[in-house]
């Protein structure tokens, strides 16, 4: 039969080398791109055998991936719909190649190709990116069609003919490995591109390496390349054709949920807190399961992150512009053929499909927290700490997660007991409201440096709520521009009548006279950058000197630890503020002003505000030393 060599019809002399070069470190990508076309070519093939169109039995139709290390060559083998001659033509010669071609112009000056996801679509001729010279053998399935082969090695030349001996409906694309590029002769790297690309492909791939080859003899009639359709048993199924997020929720278990994870993660050994199944036909196409991850206190491995599918076929690990932010975090899979995967991710955000999924995606993830709330609010309790992170971060960065969350969203006191917001504004309004008729949450950031500061809060008859991660001051700062009637006071941030300022103080036993003479002499304890000096009228039987933090001096530092607010350097310059509280009513005063010996006066009163500095932390260094001396000499 003739062989017609054709010219492919490009401008640019030789298109590959920089395709090649442009592509170079993605090169692992031509596997996914070729299995594809073969998994297409299958589901055409049984789309049409359904309507009647193909005649008999379609038979077996797995797709194999075969190395041969002896020839060097890797075969995808598929029993699809085969292409004839002019198929060939047409669709590889001509569509692909004015599709390369383009390729190439629109992208031969941008350098940074990281823009493109995974240059997913790029098609047929990634193979180009790994071969030197690759063939074609195909039949096709309509009835009387011819084999056909077809060759080319890279250059804008190739070759085409009809062969007589091929019976096998289907394609078989051989990739002759380019010398640079024989790492993908090894079974473990073929085997490795398998698993990340094709995992779930919905046709089953067998993947085998044919073993070094002892020269076959020819039998009557064949010729060397036709020994290249040998069959050989390649047994190693390498995908699941129906993963779980392909399935009806209602055919799913619990349990085959939790393999899925696994599935996913091999390396993962925690079970995933919950899932969430997503199914939606309109106005997208959206498929996949999310899980809600125990999160250890480690820092997580990155790489057991959402994957992002498109009917299936593996596109990226990274759906950032996706996935709203507070959601990357989880885990599982998202299929959707409707995102646009050969944009640039800053375009991707843009795309009105994307916002659609993203704002579903939000919206089902709140449903499924509100539903678990309401049906199971014991569990709900349980899973609360580790669910907190992404429902604050949802509740800061999103409007619309907020208005659903705000219903479930839980705090959680230093008793271990949990509230809605509405619970707890209901429980803590009659105790907690101040003067100003703001309902006060009192919160601590560590059960035991606050020790003292809970305990006396909690005599009083009040809750105090525990906060102690990275989020939660921003995520307070945020409840209460939304919450109008409540502030959040820190319990070490006044003293305790301070706290909630109902306006009963007691009257002072000092008067005006006394406290300005023991002004001076508390002054002299203390560096005057750090503490104001204040005098209060508290109880008797509260300590004479208490060391307070007012809330807005923390909330200003804590911000700038986190980076956020403020000028740069102002916040930085600032050194920790106190306020030294003075009870006026404490016997302790009275003695100091009716000391006549001014040494002794300043002795007292040292140890006084030593005392209270210890119970913070606070009393370091030489201070500290002299401390203990002086208690030393009192005993
Ligand atoms: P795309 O798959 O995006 O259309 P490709 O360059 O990968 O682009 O393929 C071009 C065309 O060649 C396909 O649309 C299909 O018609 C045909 N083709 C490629 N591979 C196969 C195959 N294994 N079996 C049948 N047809 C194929």
């Amino acid at each position: 039969m003739a062989t017609t060599a054709g010219k492919i019809n490009v401008q640019t002399e030789n298109i590959f080398p920089i395709i090649k070069k442009f592509l170079y470190s993605d090169n692992e990508i031509f596997l996914r791109e070729l299995v594809s076309n073969a998994v297409d070519a299958t589901q055409k093939l049984k789309a049409l055998a359904n309507m009647g169109e193909v005649k008999g039995d379609i038979g077996k139709t797995n797709i194999e991936v075969e190395i041969d290390k002896s020839s060097k060559t890797i075969t995808i083998k598929d029993k699809g719909i085969g292409m004839t001659k002019d198929e060939i033509e047409k669709y590889i010669t001509q569509i692909a190649f004015s599709g390369a071609e383009e390729f190439v112009n629109k992208y031969k000056d941008k350098v940074d190709k990281n823009v493109v996801i995974g240059h997913f679509g790029l098609g047929f001729y990634s193979a180009f990116m790994v071969a030197k010279k690759v063939e074609i053998f195909s039949l096709s399935y309509k009835e009387d069609s011819k084999g056909v082969r077809w060759e080319c090695d890279g250059s804008p030349e190739y070759q085409i003919e009809e062969i007589g001996n091929r019976t096998e409906r289907g394609t078989n694309i051989i990739l002759h490995i380019a010398d640079d590029c024989e790492e993908f002769l090894e079974t473990s790297k073929i085997q490795g591109l398998l698993t990340k690309y094709c995992k779930f492909l919905p046709i089953e791939i067998k993947f085998g390496t044919k073993k070094e080859r002892v020269k076959p003899e020819l039998k009557e009639g064949e010729k060397q390349e036709d020994l290249k359709d040998i069959e050989i048993e390649v047994d190693n199924i390498i995908n699941n054709p129906t993963p779980a997020w392909v399935k009806k929720p209602v055919d799913l278990k619990d349990e085959d949920y939790k393999s899925f994870y696994h599935e996913l993660y091999p390396m993962q050994f925690e079970e995933p807190l919950f899932h969430i199944h997503l199914n939606v036909d309109y106005p997208f196409n959206l498929t996949g399961i999310l899980y809600f991850p125990k999160l250890s206190n480690k820092l997580e491995m990155p790489k057991d992150r959402i994957q992002l599918y498109c009917n299936q076929v593996f596109v990226t690990d990274n759906v950032e512009n996706i996935v709203p932010d507070f959601l990357t975090l989880l885990r599982g899979v998202i299929d959707s053929p409707d995102i646009p995967l050969n944009v640039s991710r800053s375009y991707l955000q843009a795309d009105a499909n994307v916002k659609k999924i993203s704002s579903h995606i939000t919206k089902k993830v709140a449903d499924k927290l509100e539903d678990l709330f309401k049906k199971e609010r014991p569990d709900f309790e349980k899973k609360w700490d580790d669910i907190k992170i992404f429902v604050q971060y949802g509740m800061i960065s999103d409007e619309k997660f907020y208005e659903k969350a705000a219903k479930f969203a839980l705090v959680k006191t230093t008793d271990n007991k949990y509230y809605t917001f509405e619970e707890f504004e209901n429980l803590v309004k009659p105790l907690q409201t101040n003067k100003d008729k703001k309902v006060v949450y009192l919160y601590a950031t560590n059960i035991q440096e606050q020790h003292a500061y809970i305990e006396a809060a909690k005599n009083r008859g009040y809750e105090i709520l525990l906060m102690e991660t990275m989020l939660d001051p921003h995520y307070i700062n945020h409840i209460e521009s939304k919450l109008k009637d409540v502030s959040f006071v820190r319990v070490d941030s006044d003293t305790i009548d301070k706290l909630i300022n109902k306006e009963e103080n007691l009257i002072s036993k000092l008067t005006e006279e006394q406290q300005k003479l023991l002004q001076p002499i508390i002054e002299a304890t203390v560096s005057k950058e750090q503490f104001t000096i204040v005098f209060e009228n508290l109880s008797e039987n509260d300590q004479p000197i208490i060391i307070t933090r007012p809330e807005f001096m923390r909330r200003m530092k804590d911000m700038n630890q986190m980076g956020g607010g403020g000028p740069m350097g102002f916040y930085g310059q600032m050194p920790d503020m106190y306020n030294l509280v003075v009870n006026s009513n404490h016997p302790l005063m009275t003695k100091i002003i009716d000391e006549k010996d001014p040494a002794k006066q300043n002795y007292l009163a040292k140890q006084a505000s030593d005392l209270a500095l210890l119970s913070q932390g606070l009393l370091k260094g030489e201070n500290l030393t002299n401390f203990i001396k002086r208690s030393i000499e009192l005993i």
